[in-house]
């Protein structure tokens, strides 16, 4: 990325700048990220692989994980293969979330 060329700003009286980080900082050691307050889970379905995948499926467990509850979500297989998610693969992370949800 690159700034667009501008023309020098004007200089301004000494304070201006001081001030407004100062004002910055103080809201920044006031104002925790809300994400520590109040963090998302991820939301984990365990699914019937019979009834998803069919009768016959050698598929042991079947796992749909979202990570935040208007994502898309990731499917995760459990059969003979190991663990995957259907998008990903077996290194996708939501993996082992899934793993979690069935121990
Ligand atoms: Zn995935």
């Amino acid at each position: 990325m690159t700034r667009p060329e501008r023309a020098p700003a004007p200089k301004r009286a000494k304070g201006a700048r001081t001030s407004a980080s100062a004002a910055a900082e103080a809201k920044a050691a006031t104002a925790p990220p809300q994400l520590d307050l109040f963090p998302v889970r991820p939301v984990v379905d365990v699914l019937d692989p019979r009834s998803v995948v069919g009768a016959q499926t050698g598929v042991e467990h079947l796992v749909r994980v979202r990570l935040r509850p208007n994502d898309a979500p990731h499917l995760i297989f459990h059969d003979r293969h190991g663990w995957y998610c259907e998008s990903h693969g077996p290194s996708c992370h939501t993996v082992q979330l899934a793993r979690d949800e069935i121990k």
